[in-house]
């Protein structure tokens, strides 16, 4: 049996942080991963450029049944501590909208950054490693298909359940479980909406556009481009939307969210336009758009022709477009997971278990989730920051 200070399961965003951190206190540290290269999620995030970071970051990016389990983390490792990092290391980042930060050049250089750090303060890697099984005696003893391991801290990094494609499964909750700490309900988040077979037949005919559109779902609004797919909606709004709706929610569109609609179609009568309503919002928006839209929801007729309550309710209608997803795709498509192991289990100083010392957890695996815009990681590096400062 090989005996390490520290042993992280899971060589991803909060895994490698941590596991940097850990080996700098003069701890020797072992990283396991069944995957064959580390850092896989990191080379897909952001399109392959990682969106990083976001330099305006606050605990209200995150969802979590305690909200302010994340406050700690994030004031002792801010978006200018990891900047410190990348420009240590040379790599080039350029901020886009809303002070998302991004490689200039790929998410390659920060997995290549993580994995100079770890060899510099001594840490293993062993990738395409199996974990068999994790018990706990005086010390956690992790067997596994590369042999025995055995440590005094025991960090579970394994992130969430979305993309099993590049790696991810559900090992870290059923860790959590078999030591008797709660889970969260989990389910994809940051995911494309299906539309319910209704709606499907009505709009599935919109495939490829696109619209600049304001989105409300339990109090939350989002503004920002939406597209339409052959089974639903997506782009980035519909995505940040995703995370707040349930089963059943109805979201509310504003299709025109600049455009005072209700003043136009006024103007219009007022001129005794013959203009045919869907004619006339095909102006504003793509016409097979407004064509459909119509024919679905109001009797598209010269402009002139409808009185004046008529357009105040249609302009409501336009700016309060109602639509119930039939459900949302699944973690095949999620770009996070929503829900984890339960914060009242965890100290939000160290990420260890209350319950079981020297259990610690990081990243996505724990139920903190972050809005589409560099938060996600930026909690996997802040996570990974703290736990490597206690395991
Ligand atoms: C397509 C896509 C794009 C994204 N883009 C962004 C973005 O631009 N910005 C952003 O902030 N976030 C983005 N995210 C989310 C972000 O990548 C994750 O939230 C973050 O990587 C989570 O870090 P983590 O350390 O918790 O887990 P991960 O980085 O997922 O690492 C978990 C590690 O555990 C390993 N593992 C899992 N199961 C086992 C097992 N049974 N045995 C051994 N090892 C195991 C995995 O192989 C992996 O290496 C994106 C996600 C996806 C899917």
């Amino acid at each position: 049996m090989i005996k390490k200070d520290v042993i992280i399961i899971g060589a991803g965003a909060s895994g490698m942080m941590c596991a940097v951190e850990s080996g700098k206190r003069g701890h020797s540290v072992l990283i396991l991963d069944h995957a064959e290269k580390t850092g896989k999620k990191i080379r897909i995030s952001g399109g392959g450029s990682c969106n990083f970071t976001n330099i305006n970051i606050s605990h209200t990016n995150f969802i979590s049944n305690n909200p302010h389990f994340c406050k700690s983390a994030l004031s002792r490792f801010t978006p200018d501590d990891f900047i410190s990092l990348l420009e240590k290391h040379g790599v080039k980042y350029e901020e886009r909208e809303e002070g998302q930060l991004f490689c200039a050049k790929s998410s390659e250089e920060i997995i290549r950054m993580l994995e100079n750090e770890s060899n510099d303060v001594g840490v293993n890697i062993i990738l395409n490693c199996q974990v068999l099984d994790v018990k706990k005696e005086d010390s956690f003893i992790v067997s596994t298909d590369n042999g025995i391991f055995s440590s005094e801290s025991l960090v579970i990094a394994t992130g969430g359940l979305s993309y099993p494609q590049v790696g991810a499964s559900g090992i870290g909750y059923n860790i959590a479980k078999q030591f008797g700490l709660k889970v969260t309900e989990i389910k994809p988040a940051l995911v494309p909406f299906i539309f319910s077979q209704k709606d499907l037949k009505i709009f599935g005919d919109l495939s490829g556009i696109s619209i600049d559109a304001a989105i409300k779902c339990n109090k939350m609004e989002f503004r920002g481009s939406i597209l339409f797919t052959h089974r639903g909606l997506s782009g980035p709004t519909i995505l940040q939307v995703s995370s707040y709706w349930k089963e059943g929610d109805t979201i509310v569109i504003d299709l025109l969210p600049e455009i005072d609609i209700y003043g136009i179609f006024i103007e219009k009568q007022q001129s005794k336009s013959k203009i045919d309503m869907h004619n006339l919002l095909s102006q504003y928006m793509p016409s097979r758009l407004a064509k459909i839209w119509c024919d679905s929801n109001i009797q598209s007729k010269p402009v002139n022709q409808y009185n004046e309550k008529e357009l105040r309710k249609i302009a409501h209608m336009v700016h309060n477009w109602e639509i119930k997803p039939g459900s949302t795709e699944d973690f095949k498509t999620a770009e996070v997971t929503l829900g984890g192991i339960d914060t009242n289990e965890l100290s939000s100083k160290t990420m260890e278990s209350r319950k079981i010392k020297g259990l610690y957890f990081t990243g996505e695996v724990i139920d903190v989730t972050g809005q589409l815009g560099g938060y996600n990681l930026h909690w996997a590096w802040a996570s990974g920051f703290v736990a490597g400062q206690y395991a």
